[in-house]
């Protein structure tokens, strides 16, 4: 691809229309300490719209050297008066303007965010840009609350207190499908806690990555605080195992969370791990069906069900389930397909032909297991074939051991499963290796309590969609995670706890 990468900035503000006369399409680059620029060895790769998988920009493909750049940057930035002795309130600011700048920019960072990843633009606009700028919001409240506290301990002598100071240089790690919002929820806590970061997104979605950290050093973080690094797993790789890197918190596959916490382990990295998932929807003999047919749809298809808490594994009362599969199938099979950008669309285009290959195999094999398939299970044809479509899918008389009901397909596939005992339900729901969310619906608030207290899983959700809330603490069980996001609980992840002892006699006796 031949294109020229800019040096003096980010990605052009500009609309990005896809391929451009000439070969010709925007370039971004890597911004280290205060300067942005192409990557050491000069290489680019490209990022598509998944919709018809035309080149949309040439992004900087970062080396080992741009990496160990970017640590180098963001420890000296640590300790810079700028960023260290920045008052709380002015941090406070900062993240505020952030918010501020992604509302004013809301237009372009959905579009740009719909073209890169294939979401509906309207889905761009009111979860992935409003989210983010409700993650600074929020974040913005926290930098004049963190405190440590002061307590007894057994020597009346001396005083004891607690110090909560920033773990250090930040390593964020995120994936394709929601990029600008999960980068937010790391760039946020991470900076109200007054670390540094180096951010690197996924290599399928760069863009709005590249955007908003534009706009947050627009909003005025020091040089350094902030630094962006763009590429494949190599460059993830390079963070994690680079001895200068304090924390990691990677949002991606239970794979490669696991091979981020074996790699952590020599410097003892901290790190906060968001993984997979394979949420169970419970719908109870006595749930209103109407409306879990409108939450199974929607639970499970929402971004293509690229979605990390999609409910992805149907329960249903065996006296209702026919009726179930019949409005879910209805309601799946007329949701319209296409481009993000095209107006009335509902369901975008899965992320790459790879992963919408691996999607296909996971449907063949539920068919091959004696899975009836009731609506879709193909790639959409006609004048989306040149895009990664594929037709929401429901599958009936699913089986707890068959792989459609225990590994995350990552796509629109709504697998159901009968049940007889509703005792049984719990022990079903926590038979899996993941352990992220989960859903119940029902009209009987002591199901509701009995099952949340019984089912595994970091947040379950009675009679609603998987939403996240800046406010609520975020991650999983077992294979789905390690720590937690958002809320209180993410201060705890982005900072080290101190303890400060002070002898109050030793002054006195030495004045005697
Ligand atoms: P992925 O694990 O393939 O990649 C995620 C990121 O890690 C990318 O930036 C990638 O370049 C990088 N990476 C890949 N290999 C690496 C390595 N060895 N070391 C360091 N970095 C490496 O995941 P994906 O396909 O982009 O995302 C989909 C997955 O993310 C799904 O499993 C989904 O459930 C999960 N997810 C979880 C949450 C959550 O909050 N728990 C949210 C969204 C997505």
């Amino acid at each position: 691809m031949s294109t020229t990468v800019q040096r003096s900035g980010g990605f052009p503000a500009g609309p990005v229309t896809g391929d451009e006369p000439g070969g010709q399409v925007p370039a971004t680059a890597l911004l280290i300490g205060p300067h942005w620029r192409a990557g050491s060895t000069g290489a680019a790769f490209a990022t598509r719209n998944p919709a018809d998988g035309r080149i949309l920009a040439a992004v900087a493909a970062a080396s080992e050297a741009d990496v160990d750049d970017a640590v180098r940057a963001a420890r000296a930035a640590l300790t810079d008066p700028a960023w260290a002795e920045l008052p709380r309130p002015a941090l406070a600011r900062l993240l505020w303007r952030v918010a501020d700048l992604i509302e004013a920019h809301a237009d372009e960072l959905a579009r740009l965010e719909t073209l890169d990843n294939g979401q509906p633009i309207g889905v761009a606009r009111t979860v992935s840009v409003a989210a983010t700028a409700e993650h600074f919001r929020y974040f913005a409240g926290w930098p004049t609350k963190i405190h440590g506290s002061a307590g007894p301990v057994a020597d009346p002598g001396v005083l004891h207190y607690t110090r909560r100071e920033p773990v250090g240089v930040c390593a964020l790690i995120t994936p394709w499908n929601f990029p600008m919002m999960i980068a937010a929820w790391k760039l946020a806590p991470a900076l109200a806690c007054g670390n540094t970061v180096i951010i690197k997104p996924a290599e399928q979605t760069p863009l709005t990555t590249v955007r908003l950290v534009e706009l947050c050093r627009e909003a005025g973080f020091p040089p350094g605080v902030l630094n962006l690094v763009t590429g494949g797993p190599e460059v993830g790789r390079a963070l994690t195992r680079h001895p200068g890197v304090d924390k990691v918190s990677f949002t991606g596959s239970t794979a490669v969370g696991r091979e981020i916490l074996r790699v952590s382990a020599e410097h003892l990295t901290r790190t906060t791990l968001e993984l997979g998932g394979k949420a169970p929807m419970i719908v109870a003999r006595d749930a209103g069906l109407d409306a879990a047919v409108q939450g199974a749809v929607q639970g499970a298809l929402f971004n293509s069900g690229q979605v990390c808490a999609a409910y992805s594994r149907f329960y249903v009362d065996r006296a209702r389930v026919d009726e179930f599969v019949e409005k879910t199938a209805a309601l799946a099979a007329g949701l319209r397909l296409g481009p993000g950008l095209a107006p009335g669309t509902d369901l975008g285009p899965l992320i790459t032909q790879e992963h919408l290959t691996g999607v296909d195999e996971h449907v063949r094999r539920g068919v091959a297991d004696g899975a009836e398939l009731v609506t879709g299970g193909r790639r959409a044809e006609g004048e989306l074939s040149a895009g990664y479509f594929y037709e929401p899918t429901v599958f009936t008389g699913v089986r707890d051991d068959m792989a459609l009901a225990r590994e995350e397909i990552f796509g629109p596939v709504i697998p159901v499963l009968a049940y007889d005992d509703a005792d049984d339900l719990a022990a079903r729901a926590n038979d899996t290796d993941y352990g992220l969310a989960a859903s119940v619906w029902t009209r009987d608030v002591s199901t509701a309590h009995r099952l949340a207290a019984a089912v595994r899983a970091g947040s379950i959700f009675v009679n609603m969609l998987h939403v996240p809330d800046a406010a609520g603490p975020w991650g999983g069980f077992r294979s789905s995670g390690l720590g937690r996001e958002m809320g209180p609980a993410a201060i705890d992840a982005y900072t080290e706890l101190k303890g400060v002892f002070l002898n109050l006699r030793a002054e006195k006796s030495e004045e005697h």
